[in-house]
C-alpha cells in the first residue's frame, strides 16, 4: 500500500509484511506516526517500510486534534495509490462500466505483450489539439499552425496484461506509461528521436514481461484504461541497488 499526502508530500510504501499494518479505513484523514523506514528513490524520495517498521495511528502526542484539523484546512483530501484493495484481473473484468464509482480498481499484473499495429503515442497541436504531422522525417508540424505553437506527446499504448488465470487488453494512458518508463512521451518522441509513432522502442519492449501495479478503470466496451502504473520490477531494482 501506498500513502500520499499533498503539498508537502511523500510517499511511503508499506512492504508485504507490512501492508495489513493500516489501511484506507483505519488510516485515511488520520495522523500517523510511522517508524524505522528507510529513505529511497523512485523518481523522487520516497520511504519504504523495513522489517523494524511500526505505526501509531492518531498517536498519544500533544495537539493530535489541532493537527488533524490544520491537515483538513489545507483543503485536498488525503488518498492512497489504490482506494480499494488490489483485486484479481477477473474481477476487475467484472466491474460496472457506467457507474463511475463502480468502474475502478488496482490489479497487480504482468504486461505480458503489445499491440504492434496501433502507433503508442499521440503527437498533437499545442493550439488547436488536431494530430500533428511528420514533416521531413525531422520535425512534427499542425497543418493549420505549423510549428508555431509547438506539439505535446502523449503516450497510449496498446498492450495484453495478464494475471495468474485472466488475460486482458489495456491501454497505458501518457502518466501511466510515464510511470512505467520514467521516461516522459516528449523525451522519448523529441530527444531519444522515436519519431515513427508505430515502432516500438527498445525501452518499452523490455517492459515485456515485468511485473506491475495498476490503477485501472474499465471501459464499455469492456477494454481497461491504465491510468496509474507502479512498476514492481523496477523498483525492486532500485532497492536492490541500494542495499548492495
Ligand atoms: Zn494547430
Amino acid at each position: 500500500m501506498n500513502l500520499y499526502y499533498c503539498c508537502n508530500n511523500i510517499e511511503i510504501t508499506f512492504w508485504e509484511d507490512k501492508r495489513n499494518l493500516i489501511t484506507d479505513q483505519n488510516a485515511v484523514g488520520k495522523i500517523l506516526a510511522v517508524s524505522s523506514t528507510i529513505v529511497t528513490f523512485f523518481r523522487e524520495l520516497q520511504l519504504e517500510s523495513t522489517s523494524a517498521t511500526a505505526v501509531s495511528i492518531n498517536p498519544p502526542i500533544p495537539d493530535l486534534q489541532q493537527y488533524i484539523n490544520r491537515f483538513k484546512e489545507i483543503g485536498e483530501e488525503p488518498t492512497t495509490f489504490h482506494s480499494q484493495p488490489i483485486i484479481t484481473l477477473a474481477q476487475m473484468m467484472q466491474k460496472n462500466p457506467d457507474s463511475i464509482t463502480q468502474n475502478k480498481g488496482a490489479c497487480n499484473v504482468t504486461l505480458a505483450d503489445f499491440d504492434h499495429d496501433k502507433p503508442l503515442a499521440y503527437v498533437n497541436c499545442n493550439n488547436c489539439n488536431q494530430r500533428a504531422h511528420l514533416h521531413e522525417k525531422s520535425k512534427f508540424v499542425c497543418l493549420d499552425h505549423w510549428d508555431d505553437y509547438g506539439v505535446k506527446c502523449m503516450y497510449c499504448v496498446n498492450t495484453i496484461i495478464k494475471d495468474k488465470d485472466t488475460t486482458a487488453k489495456a491501454i497505458f494512458f501518457d502518466e501511466a506509461m510515464t510511470d512505467m518508463l520514467e521516461t516522459t512521451c516528449e523525451e522519448m518522441i523529441m530527444k531519444r528521436g522515436y519519431k515513427d509513432t508505430k515502432l516500438i522502442p527498445d525501452e518499452i519492449i523490455a517492459l515485456q514481461g515485468q511485473h506491475c501495479q495498476l490503477q485501472m478503470t474499465i471501459k464499455k466496451d469492456k477494454s481497461i484504461a491504465v491510468n496509474r502504473a507502479k512498476n514492481l520490477f523496477r523498483i525492486h531494482q532500485h532497492l536492490q541497488k541500494q542495499r548492495e
